[in-house]
């Protein structure tokens, strides 16, 4: 047998195991960013890819008798930055190329906001909407057991996303407790308060991602209670975005799930949807308000529209359409980078995802600290250091986007690029 050589080893294309459209978008970001900070080249490569995957294959046994077999991830996108930290999701796309998308974007976004963690994303490829409660208990002990050798309350630090929540964290919390003998509340946030939670985390996201827009408000001096918002995906993020916005006096216009949009000119009932949707599960069958497809939201006319569903939302097909002076995106990679050069050259402020939506990130960064000191705060508290921890990180984008000459995007990534480049050229290469 020929002896292979390193040119041997070159041929095999880099980064094909994480293939996937999403992680595409995530890369020419980081390469976009990385060439405006003349990024050695060392960290450019260091940073493109994980540094740490798992993919597991587990079976789980539904109520019927009959065995599921089924898939789930976790990756880990970098160590030099501490513990990693980042949700997991379920859903029936859920790959290994879309949570490496989603685990470098965790990294950008903690760096930006300060916090000390590298990004990290998980989830099983299920579709949960078809599993009973007992069948997503005995999925969420099944993957939680399976993630042992690569997680920790200071190794990585799961939270919910996509489809989990509190619920599903308590099982996680319970499973790790169970296996290493003794209650380890910091090994997952997003849990019920009883369980170690923090108050004020089931809202955090939405609240950010409000409170980031007051912000950007205050700066271009557009009247936030006199604004028009349309938002699309009506979930942990949307619907608690709606409600503070309606809160504040702002119109929020239109609104949608995965199953109808709804809109209303003058402004919808956000009280009542919510009432109704806690009643009736989905947007769809809401009698008072003009119905239209889910995606059309995003293309009514208002100031501000928040994509807060899932990713790839805005493309090269719809952004031309776009009738709104800003988008704030609450959810990760809503925008493609083709949508975004359209927005760019329309004029549309995008407020980038790392910190439209790192509320949630940093609240269970509080959740966490508050579990490793055995003390809690109070909402008032949570709330304080949230609004100033965004405020500061948005002031950090802005300083940056004037130093660069570049979008908030950049900004953004560029911040954080250099704080994570920085810190792995100071911790040198072992050995
Ligand atoms: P969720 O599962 O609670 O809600 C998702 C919502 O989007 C649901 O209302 C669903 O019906 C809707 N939806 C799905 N497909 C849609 C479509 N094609 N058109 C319109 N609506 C659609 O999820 P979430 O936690 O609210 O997360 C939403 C987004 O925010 C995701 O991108 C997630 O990664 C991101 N995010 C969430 C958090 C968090 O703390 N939950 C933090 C940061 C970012």
């Amino acid at each position: 047998m020929a002896t292979q050589t390193q040119d041997d080893v070159d041929e095999v294309v880099p980064g094909r195991e994480w293939a996937s459209e999403l992680y595409r978008i995530a890369n020419d970001q980081f390469d976009r960013a990385s060439s405006l900070l003349d990024l050695d080249a060392e960290f450019v490569t260091r940073l493109s890819e994980p540094r740490r995957s798992l993919v597991v294959n587990f079976p789980v046994r539904l109520d019927s008798g009959r065995v599921l077999g089924l898939t789930g991830y976790r990756v880990q996108h970098t160590l030099t930055m501490g513990p990693t930290k980042g949700g997991f999701r379920y859903g029936p796309d859920v790959s290994l190329g879309e949570c490496a998308a989603l685990a470098m974007w965790m990294t950008w976004k903690c760096a930006l906001l300060g916090l000390p963690y590298g990004g990290a994303k998980g989830g099983v490829r299920c579709a949960p909407s078809e599993l009973s409660v007992a069948e997503l208990e005995r999925v969420t002990r099944r993957y939680a057991a399976e993630l042992i050798p690569v997680i920790g309350p200071d190794r990585d630090i799961p939270a919910p996303d996509m489809g989990t929540g509190e619920r599903e964290m308590a099982w996680f919390m319970d499973t790790y407790s169970q296996m290493v003998g003794h209650s380890v509340f910091e090994i997952v946030t997003g849990k019920p308060v009883v369980l170690g939670g923090t108050t004020g985390r089931r809202e955090a996201t939405g609240l950010g991602v409000v409170y980031v827009t007051e912000a950007v408000c205050e700066r271009i001096g557009l009247d936030l209670r006199e604004a028009r918002v349309a938002i699309q995906g009506f979930g942990n993020v949307g619907a608690v975005a709606a409600t503070e916005l309606y809160a504040i006096g702002a119109r929020v216009v239109a609104v949608s799930d995965h199953t109808a949009g709804l809109v209303d000119p003058d402004g919808l009932d956000i009280a009542s949807l919510v009432r109704w949707v806690e009643a009736n599960g989905v947007l769809d069958g809401y009698p008072d308000a003009r119905r239209v497809g889910s995606a059309d939201v995003l293309e009514v006319p208002c100031e501000i529209v928040i994509p807060a569903a899932r990713e790839r939302q805005l493309t090269d097909e719809n952004a031309p359409r776009l009738q709104c002076g800003m988008v704030v995106e609450a959810a990760n990679g809503p925008t493609t980078p083709e949508a975004d050069a359209i927005l760019r050259e329309r004029g549309i402020l995008v407020v980038p995802d790392v910190l439209a939506n790192a509320g949630g990130v940093t609240v269970s960064y509080f959740e966490w600290v508050q579990d490793h000191q055995r003390y809690s705060w109070d909402e008032l508290d949570v709330q304080e250091r949230l609004r100033r921890q965004l405020r500061a990180a948005f002031g950090r984008v802005i300083d940056a986007a004037d130093r660069l000459s570049c979008d908030w995007r950049m900004a953004a990534l560029s911040v954080a690029i250099e704080r994570v480049s920085e810190a792995a050229r100071m911790r040198g290469i072992y050995p």
